[in-house]
């Protein structure tokens, strides 16, 4: 079964352009061209990626990021006109996965897609456990991760967590006791191709303190080691 890859683009010559070009790379695509087609195809499609225009009419790529975020983890790809949307996009305050901005080449599109879905791939085999579910699950006082259902709890309740917060927690839990920095991070959780700073963990940090820390102003779980990064202390 090949990869379904959801195409967002108002733009009629582009939006053929993108569509032409995933097919023939072999995947299954579906385009359309505003917010409330993609959310309704996204729902039924579920797609294994969305490459998403960010200025479309009337719902912009954001509010659909936003929107299609609480539903489901689906990777995000966001097409931006501005370099000074950037920040913006990725994980600060939208949670795209990555970026390119217009204009970009066909052979450029095709490799991030391509990387995307591979960077998904791997987490999911890294996660993917034996039936057991004790088995591969962490256990810090009252906090759990279960990586086999994608869950963490605290005290029994189920967090909801995006998919980067989930596996930045599940990075350090791993390194339980270890300094990462804020480098190493950035290459693990986000990949060697993501294009944003290391501002992007701080603010993932800062979002998963607040879920899982009794007192977010002083963290006992996720240590900021000064000038270096962090350390996760269970
Ligand atoms: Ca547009």
């Amino acid at each position: 079964m090949s990869e379904k890859i959801l195409v967002v683009e108002d733009e009629p010559t582009l939006l053929e352009t993108l569509i032409y070009n995933i097919k023939r790379e072999g995947y299954q695509v579906e385009g359309v061209s505003d917010g409330s087609a993609a959310i309704k195809v996204a729902r039924q499609l579920r797609p294994d990626l969305i490459v998403l225009d960010i200025m479309l009419p009337g719902m912009d790529g954001m509010e659909i990021t936003r929107i299609l975020r609480q539903e489901m983890s689906v990777p995000i790809l966001m097409l931006t006109a501005r370099d000074g949307e950037i920040d913006r996009v990725l994980g600060l305050e939208i949670g795209a996965d990555d970026y390119l901005t217009k204009p970009f080449s066909m052979r450029e599109l095709q490799a991030r897609v391509k990387a995307l879905l591979r960077r998904v791939r791997i987490e999911s085999e890294k996660t993917e456990r034996p039936p057991d579910l004790k088995a591969g699950q962490l256990q810090f006082d009252n906090l759990t991760i279960n990586p086999t259902r994608l869950e963490v709890t605290l005290d029994n309740t189920v967090l909801a967590l995006k998919p980067k917060e989930y596996e930045l927690l599940m990075y350090l839990a791993r390194h339980r006791g270890q300094v990462v920095s804020r480098d190493q991070i950035l290459e693990r959780v986000w990949g060697w191709d993501f294009g944003g700073g290391s501002r992007t963990v701080d603010v993932h940090v800062r979002w998963l303190r607040e879920k899982i820390e009794a007192d977010p102003a002083n963290p006992t779980r996720i240590i900021t080691v000064r000038g270096v990064g962090y350390r996760f202390e269970g």
